[in-house]
């Protein structure tokens, strides 16, 4: 997923990484805050978000993390945070195995499935919706169009429609010259339609049916802000999250472990958050 270009970059993160915490050497810490920072954007600590806005996000990243983890035609999950990045609120991570070069029906469908597990959780836990499910949805809507009109994904069969006028010296789109009837156009919106529905519907029964597993993962993301691959697998499986380990500042080996506070264990609040 890192490419070459990015490689020198992720070497001058590191290095900052460790002078920031006044060490000489570069730590795996360092350097896989780097690898965030490159993959995620930078995080925005200084952006505050009210207590409101950070349940929301808590919710939406733990929709996006259940149907990820769950799904199995899914990319594994490589970490999940409701600390600002870019211009997201939250990021819920996923990173293939291997690099992907040409994607399946089925995984196609998953990815459709995991960006609607955000504005279900919302809906699901929150019994509202917000704005910051738009890049979702509009991610989702362009991927259903482009399985129906690209890649012959849809029951219109193997055929492409709306010819791309590209200017290549500028590498984007121009226009798209219409090359079908106003019938076809018809069919592919709903086309189009069933794919994102379908993807809402799975993502929908993966949530429903794993309702205490979602509210967990929200919960701890509220006390801990990341969550890494293996804290969400914990977290999944209804076991008990390990004491946070983080370097000192300032050494450059002896490590300082963060004790959860009593009673601030991420579980089920009976009764609440309520869902609809
Ligand atoms: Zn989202």
């Amino acid at each position: 997923m890192i490419a070459g270009a990015d490689i020198a970059n992720l070497v001058n993160e590191s290095a900052l990484n460790a002078a920031r915490q006044n060490r000489k050497v570069v730590m795996m810490i360092d350097f896989d805050l780097a690898k965030d920072k490159v993959l995620m954007g930078a995080e925005r600590k200084s952006m505050l978000l009210t207590e409101e806005e950070k349940k929301v996000t808590a919710y939406h990243e733990a929709g996006h993390a259940i149907v990820a983890a769950l799904m199995p035609f899914s990319d594994p999950l490589h970490k999940v945070t409701i600390i600002p990045r870019g211009m997201a609120l939250g990021v819920t991570m996923q990173l293939p195995e291997t690099d992907k070069h040409n994607y399946t029906l089925d995984y196609l469908n998953t990815q459709i499935a995991v960006m609607m597990g955000g504005r279900l959780a919302e809906e699901i836990f929150l019994n509202q919706m917000s704005t910051g499910a738009g890049n979702d949805i509009e991610r989702a809507t362009e991927m259903s169009r482009k399985m129906v009109c690209e890649w012959g994904m849809s029951s219109l069969g193997p055929l492409t429609f709306g010819k791309k006028e590209e200017q290549i010296f500028l590498g984007r789109e121009l226009s798209q010259h219409r090359d079908f009837s106003e019938e076809t156009a018809r069919e592919i919106d709903s086309e189009v339609r069933r794919l994102v529905n379908g993807g809402y519907e799975k993502a929908k029964a993966i949530i429903l049916e794993n309702r205490d597993a979602l509210i967990r993962i929200a919960l701890a993301l509220l006390e801990r802000e990341v969550l890494d691959a293996n804290e969400l697998k914990l977290i999944i499986e209804g076991k008990q999250l390990p004491a946070r380990v983080i370097p000192q500042k300032g050494d450059d080996g002896v490590q300082q472990v963060l004790k959860p506070e009593p009673g601030r264990t991420p579980g089920i609040a009976p009764g609440k958050p309520s869902p609809a």
